[in-house]
């Protein structure tokens, strides 16, 4: 099977591309995402090997899985947690607790909400898409983090995996993805934290066929929580 065309969504402030792939197709709309911080490659390959592995290949007739693998384009190519002008996308979002406070400088939320262009892309896309849930590889302690009513497809993954599911990694996240996306729009959203410093290899033994897990319950699924 022939891959489509990727479609341009923009660009990040360093000018570089910002893509999505469309792999199958079907009635709902599932979103998978890597690279919102640039200094987690653990998350950002695992998503680009999954690409090219193929095991999404089992969603053809049950749903359009649509694939940006590095959201922050900038910070992956640099090695940087935040875009090209130090921005934490994960703290940009417009989201109602939205605050210009930062617990680090590299948590910089930006001037101010929404700002970035590459978190002007996302929400475009999430709202164009309007995906059924949203899947978005991290690394840090593992766990797969849910926000919005999707517990039974974080213990879909984590049936796989045998990673921790939390609802509350412990601090506010504000202008998160998941505070935007899963508690103040209700999409099903899982933060998978792939465990920080974990080989390649080895986080694609414990995550390849979790993730193909997880989108298969979204997509048989209508209730995920
Ligand atoms: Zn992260």
């Amino acid at each position: 099977m022939a891959m489509e065309t990727p479609v341009l969504l923009g660009q990040s402030h360093g000018q570089r591309p910002i893509e999505r792939l469309r792999l199958t197709r079907g009635p709902v709309n599932l979103l998978l995402l890597g690279g919102v911080h640039g200094d987690e490659p653990e998350g950002f390959a695992l998503v680009e090997r999954y690409v090219r592995e193929g095991g999404w290949r089992a969603l053809e007739g049950l749903a359009s899985l649509f694939v940006v693998t590095r959201v922050n384009p900038d910070g992956c190519a640099e090695g940087e947690r935040t875009n090209g002008r130090g921005v934490d996308l994960n703290r940009n979002m417009p989201t109602k607790d939205w605050t210009q406070e930062a617990r680090a400088p590299r948590y910089f939320p930006g001037p101010s909400a929404g700002s970035e262009n590459e978190t002007q892309i996302l929400m475009n896309l999430v709202e164009e898409l309007k995906p059924r849930a949203i899947l978005s590889a991290h690394s840090w302690n593992p766990m797969i983090n849910y926000n919005g009513p999707c517990r039974k497809l974080a213990e879909a993954m984590a049936a796989v995996s045998g990673y921790v599911i939390s609802d509350d990694i412990g601090y506010p996240t504000p202008g998160s993805l998941g505070t935007w996306a899963g508690w103040e729009r209700g999409i099903p959203t899982i933060t998978l934290e792939v465990e920080r410093g974990l080989e390649p290899e080895a986080a694609w033994r414990v995550h390849g066929e979790s993730l193909t897990a997880g989108l298969l319950f979204a997509a048989r699924n209508v209730q995920l929580g």
